[in-house]
């Protein structure tokens, strides 16, 4: 009842701006919401954060501890505010037990040249993760699997004991398939980074504009430059066991700005969540 309310109550301020507002995906913890927005010219807040609107398209993540009750704060141009309730699933996470991974890559490094390059490389990546072009690119938001196929060896947000440590939960998606097995982009997208890391092994990173990333973990080759415009289902290299890996595998992860999202919700981005028609 009380959702049924403040639907309505968002419907009533919605048709008096004459605003339409769209939301699709996963409506849950650790999803990925394409939203869309007429008249374009309205400005979108999420979690205080003012989302690129391109054409009316903007998308948000949900991160995997989410509140279950959600705000979007909508200015119309008239400067209207009209906030916008829903409320979301609750994601349950797992724990997996590994214990065939090197110690190399689990226990705390000794190694003074290690620690620094194990520094280095967390806050080159966090850099990439996090930056942004001003200009942002306008494509479809269409996204599709790296790989069509494949086991899930290791889903999104499990908590990992690794050699009796527990480790931080899985910030990404794996899918165990031979080595060698081409790897695609999951979108259109700007190559942000190729390169090798201790944990990540040989690894790409795209930029999906909105803030949205993709990054492709554990490769054996690359096929694409820092740089290069890459199109969905463009080559972007092939599956091996480099760096943190107990056998070849890709490691997919999503982030949205600083969250880590579960990859497998962009499946769900094509399918409506909710809508509100002003009737304009
Ligand atoms: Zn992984």
């Amino acid at each position: 009842m009380k959702n049924l309310i403040l639907i309505l109550t968002l419907f009533i301020f919605l048709h008096a701006e004459g605003l339409n507002l769209e939301l699709k995906g996963l409506p849950c913890q650790g999803s990925i919401i394409i939203g869309h927005i007429e008249p374009e010219e309205t400005t979108v807040y999420y979690d205080g954060r003012k989302l690129n609107v391109i054409e009316g398209d903007f998308l948000l993540g949900l991160a995997k501890d989410a509140d279950l009750q959600q705000n979007l704060r909508l200015i119309s141009e008239s400067g209207v505010e009209i906030p916008v309730l829903f409320f979301i699933n609750e994601k349950h996470y797992h724990s997996e037990v590994i214990n065939n991974i090197q110690r190399k890559y689990t226990d705390p490094p000794k190694n003074e040249l290690l620690i620094r390059r194990l520094a280095i490389e967390k806050k080159i990546y966090k850099y990439y993760r996090d930056f942004q072009f001003e200009k942002q690119m306008d494509y479809d938001m269409i996204f599709q699997r790296p790989i069509e196929g494949g086991r899930i060896s290791s889903p999104f947000g499990i908590r990992r004991i690794i050699n009796q440590r527990e480790m931080a939960p899985h910030s990404g998606l794996d899918i165990a398939v031979p080595l060698g097995t081409p790897v695609s982009a999951c979108s259109d997208g700007l190559v942000l980074v190729v390169d090798k890391y201790f944990y990540q092994g040989k690894f790409v990173m795209l930029d999906h504009c909105y803030g949205l990333k993709s990054v492709y973990m554990h490769l054996d080759s690359i096929a694409v430059k820092t740089g290069e415009i890459v199109k969905i289902g463009d080559l972007l290299g092939n599956v091996g066991t480099t760096g943190r890996s107990s056998g070849p595998h890709l490691h997919w992860g999503i982030y949205w700005y600083s969250d880590e999202l579960d990859p497998e919700s962009l499946e769900y981005t094509n399918k409506l969540f909710f809508t509100f028609k002003s009737g304009r």
